[in-house]
């Protein structure tokens, strides 16, 4: 008799800074996995438990993909038995495409287009509106002798004919119902007539028409002066005439004097004028690099489609309604009130079509029902896929799992408490809960203390980050880990551990000077005005949904950014600040050519080092070839990647190591020549605490790497690739070109900056705040961790919950102040219950 199998065994497990370890992971159950950041948590999870169980799964699938991955892919570990097909979600899942909505990636739009095809009142094509009832029972009848619905046809009783009924894949926006003008986007591209003229106080030749700017654009201001056109004075007292030839002018060949700087004067018969905005068109027609691109799509703006009128479906079909809304208007319902709609449609329709609704409908519940459990009731079945946060998307996913029902499935998912008020925790767990009772297992890596406390097994890896890491240092129930002494996350779950460092003083005196920001409409923002104190530290908190992101990244961040021209929502911004910095936790350079070296000014100072060398001299060696992102110093076989890719069907990043310069990313000869006899590849494998001893006689080096030690990244390799680095390792990283400057004016803003840390690392950001602070920094925090709005100065919550039923001041004012008082703010509960 076989017997029941209960847990993947891990055996010499390897995989980046992993110390050969053992480990049993229960199956069936909710395994949490922590751990400082950098500690190994991910290498366990994705690098061992996800790469193995998609491998066993890919193998399964098909010999030919098993033959040409080969022995390379796999993961550095020795044995891994028992292990299910594994699907992780992960912490940034891609972006979603333009044509993708929270209805298409959720699967409820499918729903409602059968919704639409079955219950939908079509009209006819001499637009006579035929009753649901009607439509429905002959499409039945001719179902039963045709199984293919494109053969379905209904008679029009007002004036007998006969068209075809619109099927469920009519009415696909990524299909054959997309709106021909937009291609089922819903929008099309224009240029922004507001970005033609950047400070209208400019003149001409200082620089005011800003597609003028544009590479290769530089003589029209020339050809317009050679037309009278004042390009020396402020743009705004230019004529109408002027202005008009300026944006409008004929697209000719200009003759044109032209002074050179001797002051001769010659004729130029061939000059072609491209107005403001034909030097748009023009560049975009013969645009080739991303960064090109990038210059030019600020001149662009996207605005509903006017055809579909962003419904992003062929108009014609939006004259079928289900009680009374078409499927536009009901695509731009909140899931929330998507429940309502199914209510109402469900007594409105008639009899005979009660049965055929219910089952339909109970669909469109069962669909719901995990996304309104994980918060998102404020999103609307239309919103674009683009416009959504990590966490929002990641949620998506992970309700759409839970109803593909599977079973025996191992999922892997990094940081699902991304963008979860406190309150919505308690769904997250409950759909975890569902999965493991399909009979799946669950593998968590996450830093919440309460998401960690509700599982049914915590593995920990630590102790350190890095090489300091890379063990299991204790595992159990969370009631076990809590006696466990050498648990480091038992003592914040037991409550034993509070994170609450000494205040930092600010360098003003308080409430002296503070940023008030006023925003008129703004999706659900509607007359919002709040006072940051500046040179401290604030929190802006409240339910995913509240309009956190509207207000501080959306609003307060470009408005600083251009206090000329402040964003159309913000009515009124008063400020002392000059700067404005966001720092995010997105990674760190697109691809692995930017390391922490390359990143910081370590690189650039090493290249020197090197390029100085007499032997360098000797041998012609310059600063180029000290890089291997540049020709002369890479490996030739990787073009200093240190990574080659498989050419494996359906596998796109399968890779290998360079089998050339073994990773090393330089060419043999210039990684031979030694200072104090270190190769430059020796030097980019050192952690930074190795390095700091190595670089004492260098200054410049040396400052640098001290900073990288005092944000506590001192683990890190100098040569480590960035986008390696986890959102916590990124964002801090980004910090380091700031911390050793006078800050007094700027202020710095941080995205959920708790992404990926344990509670100890969440003290080492907290250090680096109160490090920004003591530069004078002005600080905003957008965040759900109550340690962090602990040890904030002031608190901005913004609800009382998400979409709609958000938008609203809760509460302002200093930290301390908001715990004493009564408050109707589910963030300020939370809060005093973990004050207490
Ligand atoms: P955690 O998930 O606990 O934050 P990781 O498993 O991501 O930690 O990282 C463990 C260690 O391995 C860290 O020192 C990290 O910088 C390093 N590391 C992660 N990814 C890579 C990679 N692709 N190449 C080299 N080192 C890596
Ligand atoms: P938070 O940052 O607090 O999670 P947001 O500022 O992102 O909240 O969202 C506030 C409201 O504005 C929500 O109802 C959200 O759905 C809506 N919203 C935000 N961005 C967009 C967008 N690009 N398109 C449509 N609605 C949006
Ligand atoms: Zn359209
Ligand atoms: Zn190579």
């Amino acid at each position: 008799m076989s017997q029941k199998i209960e847990q993947i065994e891990v055996r010499g497990g390897r995989v980046h800074n992993l110390k050969n370890i053992d480990v049993d992971i229960p199956l069936n159950q909710f395994v949490a996995i922590s751990g400082p950041s950098g500690s190994g948590k991910s290498s366990l999870a994705m690098g061992i438990l996800y790469a193995e169980g998609s491998r066993r799964y890919l193998e399964a699938l098909s010999s030919y993909t098993r033959r040409r991955i080969g022995q390379s892919s796999r993961a550095e570990v020795r044995e891994v038995k028992h292990i299910p097909s594994a699907i992780a979600l992960r912490q940034r899942p891609g972006v979603p495409s333009e044509r993708s909505t929270v209805g298409s990636m959720s699967e409820i739009f499918n729903v409602v287009r059968l919704v639409f095809s079955r219950l939908g009142s079509p009209v006819c094509p001499n637009g006579h509106r035929v009753a649901p009832s009607i439509s429905i029972a002959q499409a039945f009848d001719k179902a039963s002798s045709s199984e293919d619905e494109d053969s379905w046809t209904i008679e029009c009783p007002t004036c007998g004919v006969t068209f075809p009924v619109p099927t469920a894949a009519d009415f696909a926006f990524n299909g054959d119902g997309a709106c021909v003008e937009c291609h089922g986007t819903g929008q099309v591209r224009q240029i922004d007539d507001d970005a033609i003229i950047k400070d209208e106080n400019m003149s001409i030749d200082e620089g005011a028409v800003a597609p003028w700017r544009l590479p290769g654009r530089a003589f029209m201001a020339t050809i317009a002066r050679s037309r009278g056109v004042r390009t020396d004075v402020p743009y705004k007292e230019l004529t109408d005439k002027e202005k008009d030839f300026v944006l409008h002018g004929e697209k000719k060949r200009y003759k044109v004097d032209l002074h050179t700087s001797t002051g001769r004067v010659y004729n130029n018969n061939n000059s072609l004028y491209e107005n403001a905005y034909d030097a748009i068109r023009d560049s975009l027609a013969t645009v080739k690099s991303d960064g090109a691109m990038k210059r030019l799509n600020k001149f662009f703006v996207f605005k509903t489609c006017p055809v579909c009128h962003g419904s992003r479906i062929k108009p014609e079909l939006l004259k079928q309604t289900v009680n009374g809304k078409n499927i536009a208007e009901v695509a731009d319902l909140t899931l929330g009130s998507l429940q309502d709609w199914r209510d109402e449609t469900l007594q409105n329709l008639p009899e005979n079509m009660q049965k055929m609704a219910s089952v339909i409908f109970e669909e469109l519940t069962n669909n719901l029902r995990p996304l309104l459990q994980l918060g998102l009731d404020y999103l609307s079945l239309s919103r674009s896929g683009n416009t959504l946060s990590t966490g929002e998307l990641q949620r998506i996913q992970l309700a759409k799992t839970l109803r593909t029902e599977t079973t025996g499935v191992l999922y892997v998912l990094d940081e699902p408490s991304i963008g979860l008020h406190p309150d919505n925790v308690k769904g997250l767990i409950s759909v975890f809960r569902e999965l493991i009772e399909q009979g799946n297992s669950l593998v968590v890596v996450d830093h919440n203390v309460d998401l960690i406390g509700a599982a049914d097994w915590i593995i920990e890896v630590g102790p350190g980050s890095g090489v300091q890491g890379g063990n299991i240092i204790a595992k159990g129930t969370p009631a076990e880990l809590q006696k466990n002494a050498k648990s480091l996350i038992g003592p914040y779950l037991s409550g034993k551990a509070d994170i609450l460092l000494p205040k930092t003083e600010p360098t003003a005196p308080s409430n002296t000077t503070q940023t008030t920001l006023e925003v008129a409409n703004y999706f659900n923002l509607n007359d919002v005005q709040v006072s940051i104190p500046e040179h401290e530290i604030s929190a802006v908190t409240g339910f995913s949904g509240a309009g956190k992101s509207s207000l501080i990244l959306d609003s307060l961040v470009p408005a600083l950014e251009n206090q000329e021209k402040l964003p159309k929502q913000v009515k009124k911004l008063e400020t002392n600040m000059k700067h404005v910095v966001s720092v995010d936790a997105k990674p760190v350079g697109k691809n692995t050519r930017s390391s922490v070296a390359t990143y910081t000014t370590i690189m650039d100072n090493l290249r020197h080092l090197f390029a100085d060398l007499p032997e360098a001299k000797e041998k012609g060696y310059g600063l180029s070839a000290f890089s291997y992102n540049n020709k002369d110093g890479a490996c030739p076989n990787c073009g200093g990647l240190g990574m080659v890719g498989l050419d494996v069907q359906y596998l796109a990043d399968v890779e290998e190591v360079c089998p050339v310069c073994q990773g090393n990313r330089f060419k043999p000869e210039v990684s031979a020549i030694k200072w104090h006899g270190y190769s430059i590849v020796d030097l980019l494998n050192l952690s930074v605490k190795e390095a700091l001893p190595v670089f004492e006689d260098q200054p410049k080096i040396e400052r640098e790497l001290k900073l990288l030690q005092e944000i506590g990244l001192d683990y890190l390799n100098l040569g480590q690739s960035t986008p390696s680095l986890s959102g916590g390792e990124a964002q801090r990283l980004k910090l380091v070109k700031h911390l050793n400057k006078s800050q007094k004016q700027t202020l710095f803003v941080f995205d959920e900056p708790t992404i990926g840390l344990h509670p100890r690392d969440v003290e080492t950001l907290l250090e680096v705040f109160n490090k920004l602070k003591k530069k004078g920094a002005t600080i905003v925090i957008i965040t759900h961790d109550l340690d962090m709005m602990t040890n904030a100065d002031y608190l901005i919550d913004l609800g009382p919950r998400g979409g709609s039923a958000g938008g609203k001041l809760m509460a302002e004012g200093a930290v301390k102040d908001l715990l004493q008082q009564r408050k109707d703010s589910l963030t300020l509960q939370y809060l005093k219950q973990h004050f207490d």
